[in-house]
């Protein structure tokens, strides 16, 4: 077994205006992810929070969108014939059907519910099971169609930080035949993984959060909820389904404890004055070295003098920043799991 928590400690001595010119010293640190190589910066240092955003009049001006319950079932794309006959997929409240605008062979919109917005502490775990269910049987019957489509993201971007043009809630379900840059790196390394070892890299990593405890938050099922040891976002949390490499064979249970992670990971975000976030379940079949992931990240909230929290650090060099040490991340939310 090699996992192996490697990390570089750096510091910046400056001599600060905030302590009459003293000299302090600034640490950040390097680390690199046990599966991937790649390397995350973990800052020690946060701006302070602005407070919660007041979503009311931005709410009440979009009212009326296409996702709204007077016109989902009127104005929006319905699948071909071969793949969904009846047109719209609706599973209790959620309703999925074809994206417009797609970015790939298979886009899909998965609308949660009727409620036009909602804040991070008003979505519920039976609005999740829904609009998962939803996904899945919009994964199962387009592969049924297309059995080439091994690739699916389930992703949710949440308010315009996220990358959202529209604020009713709502879930992407995109399937492609070849996978993403993402993916792909996930695939390699895992594969490469079991073949020197002979073991599972997630089951592993699983087995030694569990011990080390630190980031480790909890198991619903085999649902396991846990912390990256070198984050690639702000606040990121990591569900994986043990057993399961894709989500078209996982059963009402793990539905239900996914739901669940999601739901408490977004109130622990209220918490903090946060309102934006993506979340992505990378759902692949046919890789019998791949384990099912879901990856929840907070991203900068919406609020007056916005600011974008995607850098040249991250944009033009590829190194992805967390502002909260991971241990204590997982510390700090997981009273919020039940
Ligand atoms: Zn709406």
């Amino acid at each position: 077994m090699e996992i192996k928590f490697e990390r570089f400690h750096l510091q910046s001595d400056l001599r600060s205006p905030l302590k009459e010119f003293e000299t302090i010293s600034v640490p950040t640190e390097v680390r690199i992810d046990p599966l991937t190589k790649r390397r995350s910066r973990i800052i020690t240092w946060g701006l302070p929070s602005q407070g919660k955003f007041d979503f009311s009049k931005m709410a009440g001006e979009s009212k009326g969108c296409f996702f709204c319950p007077e016109s989902v079932l009127q104005k929006t794309p319905q699948f071909l014939n071969e793949i969904v006959p009846e047109g719209r997929i609706c599973i209790g409240r959620a309703v999925g059907f074809p994206n417009l605008n797609p970015v790939g062979s298979y886009g899909s919109v998965v609308v949660l519910c009727p409620e036009h917005f909602l804040h991070l502490n008003q979505f519920t775990p039976q609005i999740y099971e829904e609009g998962l269910s939803v996904a899945i049987e919009i994964i199962q019957r387009t592969m049924a169609f297309d059995p080439d489509t091994r690739y699916w993201q389930i992703s949710q971007n949440f308010l315009s930080p996220g990358g959202s043009t529209i604020l009713h809630p709502h879930l992407q379900v995109i399937g492609d035949p070849i996978p993403t840059n993402e993916m792909e790196w996930l695939l390699d390394a895992s594969s490469s993984y079991s073949q020197r070892n002979g073991t599972l890299y997630w089951s592993d990593l699983i087995r030694i959060e569990k011990g080390l405890a630190k980031r480790y938050i909890s198991h619903m099922g085999n649902v396991h909820w846990f912390v990256s040891f070198a984050p690639i976002g702000f606040n990121e949390v990591c569900g994986s389904v043990e057993g399961h490499g894709t989500i078209t064979t996982v059963g009402k249970e793990e539905i239900a404890s996914l739901a669940k992670g999601i739901v408490s990971t977004l109130k622990y975000y209220y918490e903090k004055n946060l309102n934006s976030f993506n979340f992505c379940i990378y759902s692949i079949s046919g890789e019998a070295h791949y384990q099912l992931l879901l990856r929840i990240i907070s991203r900068t909230p919406l609020q007056p003098y916005y600011l974008n929290d995607w850098t040249s650090f991250e944009v033009l060099q590829s190194e992805l920043t967390a502002n909260i040490v991971p241990e204590e991340l997982c510390r700090d939310i997981r009273p919020y799991f039940p």
